[in-house]
């Protein structure tokens, strides 16, 4: 079994135990590449152990969550190795969409990357197969069908290739939603280039699909680099679905004025009208997902990636790989059908490392939705029994009054760092603002009893709406029509519950169904049923606390908006003006070269010249994320911005 160790990748120091006190000449060509060519003063967590591995001829798998920087883990080994004449370094990515930006971000530093995909011309194919053969690369980026093919496979055995990185590993697994089968084949290259080094990333915190990238690829001699997955920068919270549009407007307008940010829906349909709506409010925003052709979404895509302010609206069908720094955040319109889709989803806010939020608005009747989704799905009885238990475990995230963090690490078996969390993460909404709880064994037993009794008395079984409306004694609307049909209102329950508003008895069921006290039954249109463990609570042997329904959807609305999210923050009148000279040049040069602002510097950088205000080229050299080749290419146009504007 390959071994494992994990640390933080924001440790500050790089260095854990057990390495040797001298450094070995790979280290130092390594830490040489890491400040010329990236400008980066120094490696983050597992990196510089991950990348002497595979410089020096190792298999490496490599977990860290999503911005902890797995992109050098293979960039900087496969340029070690190209300076000692081991040849191109091939990558194999799933998303051919992003692999130009990749290649565009790679050259901009001054590497000699390119890419292989079906959107290349065979005239521009055969240049950079040429390029491979002639020894004038140092990276290669291959969509997996086109490796495999024997043509491809030929032409990497026509000159020496230094390593190769399986990016998106978790691809593999065929459990997981990104399951692509071409991966599977992928063991082929350990059997067709021996001795070649092999590295698999993944953002994907599963043991689970650890083990199966292990299997499928055949990396038994890897050794494995495992980060924590906790994203301090992100900031979680959930609120009670009230009114979704306006609060995901009021969310936006409130926090996310001008930001990037993706908005999750579970339908095709929600997501257009989702658009639709944010257009009419006044905010950019654009949709995403399946049914739409494949030009507009991929237009669509490239806009966001390009543009600083855009709001996707979409499907999960949208996301793996993006790699689009400054999103600031993630919101969910509808409840994700697991943990770890939701940790995924939420994982693309804030790779940069600022501030950002994973945000959604969460109701009973997403519950009842995914549940008859599980049930009606044609899948097995274990994958329903499977998906039924994921659900169970996203309720338990959305119902706790407890440090969400704390839950999300606990989940992904990172007992210790839950643990430290346990006292509170201090930027989840249960941690800022502890939710209030009451006493509510009698609420509890109230709705146990109402729903035992229909059963009792009547054998019969319903949604929660209808127990609700007994329980409130409605004899208005429909409620009340389908009330007096059955003759509800002679049950002992009838009305025990009229001093609790519909809202607050919404809270209470969804609650009891996530702890388990209620049971809805997946076959017969989410009618309630009694558990095992409602039977202490109606005998008065268990009391239950659950936390109160709060009527503007749990938002607490402190008046303040957040400085933190404003990307110039902490910087002085001079440094934000300089800060914003700097974007606008760097919007006009990223139009110039056809890359995404990004690409040319991050936000962070920026803000760090408009700190320092280096005003030679030297100086600004030495600030973090400034290499040797964008030094070359800019360092004049921005000393000469900030002699300008300071
Ligand atoms: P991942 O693929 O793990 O999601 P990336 O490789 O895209 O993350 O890296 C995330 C960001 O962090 C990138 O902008 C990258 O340039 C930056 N980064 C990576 N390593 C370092 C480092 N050692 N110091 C500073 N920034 C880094
Ligand atoms: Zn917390």
């Amino acid at each position: 079994m390959p071994s494992v160790e994990r640390t933080g990748y924001a440790a500050r120091d790089p260095a854990p135990t057990g390495r040797p006190a001298t450094r070995t000449s790979t280290e130092a060509a390594a830490q040489e590449i890491l400040q010329r060519v990236f400008g980066y003063a120094a490696f983050r967590g597992h990196q510089g152990d991950a990348i002497v591995q595979v410089a020096d001829g190792g298999d490496a798998l490599i977990l860290m969550p999503t911005g902890a920087g797995k992109s050098l883990c293979y960039q900087i080994p496969a340029l070690v190795r190209g300076q000692r004449g081991l040849g191109c370094g091939i990558v194999v990515s799933p998303l051919i969409a992003l692999m130009q930006d990749q290649v565009s971000a790679l050259r901009e530093s001054g590497v000699r990357a390119a890419y292989l995909n079906s959107t290349l011309s065979s005239q521009r194919a055969a240049e950079v197969e040429r390029d491979f053969r002639t020894g004038a690369l140092d990276l290669l980026y291959v969509a997996p069908e086109r490796l495999l093919t024997e043509r491809c496979l030929q032409l990497l055995s026509s000159a020496p290739v230094s390593l190769f990185a399986i990016d998106e590993a978790h691809c593999v697994s065929q459990w997981g939603h990104d399951f692509r089968p071409e991966y599977m084949q992928l063991e082929v290259l350990g059997k067709r280039f021996p001795g070649v080094p092999r590295v698999a990333l993944t953002a994907t915190a599963d043991p689970a699909t650890r083990v199966e990238i292990v299997e499928r690829l055949g990396l038994d001699a890897a050794r494995s680099f495992v980060s924590s997955f906790d994203r301090p920068n992100i900031r979680y919270e959930i609120v009670e679905k009230v009114d979704p549009r306006r609060q995901l407007v009021d969310f936006i307008r409130g926090e996310h004025a001008g930001h990037a940010g993706i908005v999750y829906c579970l339908s095709r349909r929600r997501v257009d009208e989702t658009a639709a709506h944010l257009v009419e409010q006044g905010i950019k925003a654009l949709p995403y997902h399946a049914g739409m052709d494949s030009d507009a979404r991929q237009k669509n895509q490239s806009r966001f990636l390009r543009e600083d302010d855009l709001v996707m609206v979409a499907t999960i069908a949208f996301g793996m790989g993006i790699d689009k720094p400054d999103v600031r955040f993630v919101a969910h319109l509808d409840l994700p059908k697991s943990i770890e889709g939701y940790y995924q989803e939420t994982g693309r806010a804030g790779r940069d490392g600022a501030a950002s939020d994973a945000w959604m608005a969460y109701g009973l009747q997403d519950v009842v939705q995914l549940r008859r989704m599980i049930d009606e799905s044609d899948a097995s009885e274990q994958y329903k029994r499977v998906s039924g238990a994921k659900l169970d475990a996203m309720l338990g995230l959305c119902e706790t009054a407890t440090c969400r963090r704390a839950m999300l690490l606990g989940y992904f078996g990172e007992d210790d760092a839950a643990a430290t969390r346990q006292a509170g993460c201090g930027n989840c909404d249960n941690c800022l603002v502890p939710p209030e709880t009451f006493e509510a064994t009698m609420a509890v037993q109230q709705l146990l009893s109402c729903i035992y009794r229909l059963k009792k008395e009547r054998n019969q079984s319903f949604g929660a709406l209808h127990v609700i409306a007994v329980l409130r004694g409605d004899r208005a609307g429909r409620a009340g029509e389908k009330i007096g049909q059955w003759q509800h209102d002679t049950l002992s329950t009838f009305g025990i519950g009229a001093e609790r508003s519909e809202l607050e008895w919404r809270a209470i069921v969804r609650q009891c169904i996530a702890f388990g006290l209620v049971d809805v039954d997946h076959e017969s249109y989410g009618t309630l049923h009694l558990t095992a463990r409602s039977r202490p609570v109606l005998r008065g042997e268990e009391t239950i606390r659950l936390r109160r329904f709060v009527k503007d959807g749990g938002r607490k609305k402190s008046g303040k908006t957040r400085k933190d999210l404003d990307p110039a923050d902490g910087l002085d009148a001079t440094g934000a003006a300089l800060f914003d000279a700097l974007r606008s040049w760097r919007l006009a040069a990223s139009r110039e070269h056809g890359v995404p602002a990004y690409v040319i510097f991050h936000d962070g950088t920026l803000k760090e010249i408009a700190r320092a205000r280096p005003t030679t080229v030297t100086a600004l050299g030495e600030v973090s994320g400034v290499g040797e080749k964008k030094l070359e290419a800019y360092g004049r146009d921005i000393v000469a911005i900030v002699e300008r504007t300071t």
